[in-house]
């Protein structure tokens, strides 16, 4: 199970509503903050998340919209020390920014109060944990090096209790044993294989992130049967060329991806004052169904084929 929780979802500047790009991801004990655009630490409080644990931030690129939040927790964390340590993955071009902006405009020349660790990221796997892993990706935007993210729980066979049971195997290691894959030996003599008491590979929830971006194309595969999509919507089909003069997407687009690499759920963010929320929805909707606009502290679970939303405060 993955949840989302939205701090800021807001495109170029912020409105009265709408704080600029932010989001954490979570999984179990992990916690990943995605962008953390100017005024993100309020929005941690506010959401009532706190620091704790938010040690790993992943940059999609490194527009000033998406990054500038990072000097004020940096300066917040210089007072407190709520975390020892933090690593900002992300491209090439957006950790050269991130670090002029920490180390020339925050510390200069000043010790970081916490280790500050930079991990400049290729295509391909960036973080593993025990049943899942976090996978960037390459996208088109203004500027190079500019990364999406996928979340992603480890297939698993699921364990069949009821053969276990009716195989009368016994309690204890040897069920564990046989969930992990190994064969075993019964006190009565008899070998099981796991085979016998695991069912058919069941993948696990999937869940993809996309900062600003221009194309689609190109994100098919690494979209495909996500559980959930968060993907910007910057402008609405009638400014459809602006759109791609600034290399960012309309809400058609986004929900025909979504259409076309089998997302079951679709959320927008990165949402321009130009418009209303309810017209962005409506022309999702006319192409998938399942679209909805995040707002400021909205917060969902995931769980395979499953988005359900929650209330934070009631955590
Ligand atoms: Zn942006
Ligand atoms: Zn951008």
């Amino acid at each position: 199970m993955f949840e989302i929780v939205f701090l800021g979802t807001s495109a170029s500047a912020p409105s009265a509503y709408r704080g600029l790009s932010s989001q954490v991801i979570m999984h179990d004990e992990y916690r990943f903050l995605i962008d953390c655009g100017e005024g993100t630490q309020r929005q941690i409080m506010k959401s009532g998340l706190g620091f704790k644990r938010l040690n790993r931030i992943l940059i999609t690129h490194g527009h000033l919209d998406h990054i500038l939040g990072l000097a004020g927790l940096l300066s917040t964390f210089m007072r407190w020390e709520t975390i020892g340590s933090l690593e900002i993955y992300g491209g090439r071009w957006a950790l050269e920014r991130i670090h002029d902006l920490l180390f020339g405009v925050v510390l200069r020349g000043a010790r970081p109060p916490i280790d500050v660790q930079f991990r400049e990221i290729q295509p391909g796997l960036i973080f593993e944990g025990d049943d899942f892993s976090v996978t960037a990706f390459q996208v088109y935007h203004r500027g190079s090096d500019c990364f999406g993210y996928a979340f992603e729980e480890k297939t698993r066979r699921p364990f069949l209790a009821d053969r276990a049971d009716a195989l009368e195997i016994p309690h204890g290691p040897w069920r564990r044993d046989l969930v992990s894959g190994e064969s075993v030996t019964l006190p009565d003599g008899r070998q099981i294989d796991p085979d016998q008491v695991l069912g058919a590979p069941r993948p696990g929830t999937k869940v993809v992130h996309v900062g600003d971006t221009g194309r689609v194309e190109d994100l098919l595969g690494v979209c495909r049967d996500a559980d959930v999509l968060v993907i910007e919507s910057t402008y609405l089909q009638g400014e459809a060329e602006m759109a791609h003069d600034f290399a960012h997407l309309t809400a058609s687009q986004a929900a025909q991806l979504a259409v076309d690499a089998n997302v079951k759920q679709l959320i927008l963010t990165h949402i321009s004052r130009r418009y209303r929320e309810r017209d962005v929805i409506a022309e999702a909707k006319s192409v998938f169904a399942n679209a909805r606009v995040a707002r400021d502290f909205d917060a969902f679970q995931v769980r395979r084929g499953k988005m359900v939303k929650f209330d934070l405060q009631n955590r």
